[in-house]
């Protein structure tokens, strides 16, 4: 059975390395050697100054939002994971969508300025699939109109635009090592920024907002990470080079094949992005071909996701809001399975089912 994705394993004698030398310390949780050692790691391989490793990408939303004490309404993307609409419902905003630019499902600036109101309060957008934002624009809106940014960056580790690390824009950018994605440590997360006096919030607020033992900076919740997870991240840290190259090279399999049916969209990236090849979407012409394809997969035990199906606008606790092109493009596209040493054969194999079946309509 091919499923969209499959969890990367470390060799399991450096996980045991690193588990017994937890047995040997006692430390289990709170902000152990092994986590400040993985955020030392990640903020120099990453280039950014300061990063929080946090229980899951979800807190990691909830804290940015929370930190930033945005409260009114969040300009958002209609096309992302449910957890990018629902961190700021269940903040208590109001999430306010803009819809996506065709050429690479993003959100779309131009739709970001039409939204602004005078309760706008920041733009919570998503390199979705791994594909940087237009983030200079983006910027110059937020700087225009005094509205603080945040980036769901899930799917954006290692991406770098214009040689630096994409997750340096904004004033928060936020990530998930959830097992699924690029680079994991089972569950977990990170909150990424710049600011020193908002990295200090940041911190007290993922430990409950304590200031030592008997004293408190402010409100906080649990949102720690602990070795174990750690640990995972720690025994895969060195394959990240491997993890990304390995993908790009398989991503570029599916393109030299897929490429050479015009019915067939791919997003455009631009030259100026290292990508970091985390997601293998297409957009067919239509739902009902997109249907017909599914099944013919699923029929030979390959199973790709609808990646991202249903658009967030038909959440039943929101505020019905049309985006014409998020609702039209999340109906036609599939993500393809793409993960480090997925069999060529496999690849082959889909591209020709995927092929023969949209001649046949
Ligand atoms: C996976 C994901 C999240 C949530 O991350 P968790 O670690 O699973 O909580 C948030 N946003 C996007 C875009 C995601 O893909």
């Amino acid at each position: 059975m091919i499923q969209v994705t499959k969890s990367i394993l470390p060799d399991i004698k450096e996980y045991i390395a690193y588990i017994e030398g937890i047995w040997a310390s006692g430390h289990l949780t709170n902000h152990g050697p092994l986590v400040l050692e993985l955020e030392e790691k990640l903020k120099k391989y990453l280039g950014v100054k300061h990063l929080f490793f946090v229980n899951n990408g979800t807190i990691a939303l909830q804290i940015a939002i929370k930190a930033l004490g945005i409260k009114k309404e969040i300009i958002t993307t209609p096309f992302s994971y449910v957890a990018t609409t629902s961190s700021i419902c269940w903040e208590g905003c109001k999430p306010i969508f803009a819809d996506i630019n065709a050429s690479n499902f993003t959100i779309s600036s131009a739709e970001i300025e039409k939204k602004i109101t005078s309760n706008t309060e920041a733009i919570l957008a998503t390199h979705v699939f791994g594909i940087p934002c237009e983030v200079e624009k983006i910027q110059e809106i937020a700087t225009k109109n005094n509205l603080k940014i945040i980036y769901d960056a899930a799917h954006a580790f290692g991406v770098k635009y214009k040689k630096q690390s994409i997750l340096n824009f904004g004033d928060i950018s936020t990530l998930s090592f959830h097992a699924t994605k690029l680079f994991h440590t089972i569950e977990g997360g990170a909150i990424i920024c710049n600011d020193d006096d908002l990295a200090h919030k940041i911190s007290y607020m993922r430990n409950f907002g304590h200031n030592g033992q008997e004293a408190f900076w402010g409100l906080g919740i649990n949102g720690k990470n602990c070795e174990f997870h750690a640990a995972m991240g720690l025994a895969l840290f060195p394959k990240i080079n491997w993890i990304i190259e390995n993908r790009t090279q398989k991503l570029q399999l599916y393109d030299s094949i897929l490429k050479k049916n015009p019915t067939l969209f791919r997003p455009e990236i631009a030259d100026f992005i290292t990508y970091n090849a985390a997601y293998y979407p297409i957009v067919f012409e239509s739902e009902e071909i997109l249907l017909t394809v599914k099944k013919i997969l699923n029929e030979n035990q390959i199973y790709p996701r609808r990646y991202f199906y249903p658009s967030l606008t038909t959440l039943n606790y929101i505020e019905k809001m049309e985006c014409k092109f998020a609702d039209n493009i999340s109906k036609k596209i599939l993500c393809l399975p793409l993960y480090p040493d997925i069999e060529n054969e496999i690849i082959l194999k889909i591209c020709n089912l995927i092929l023969n079946n949209i001649q046949q309509n």
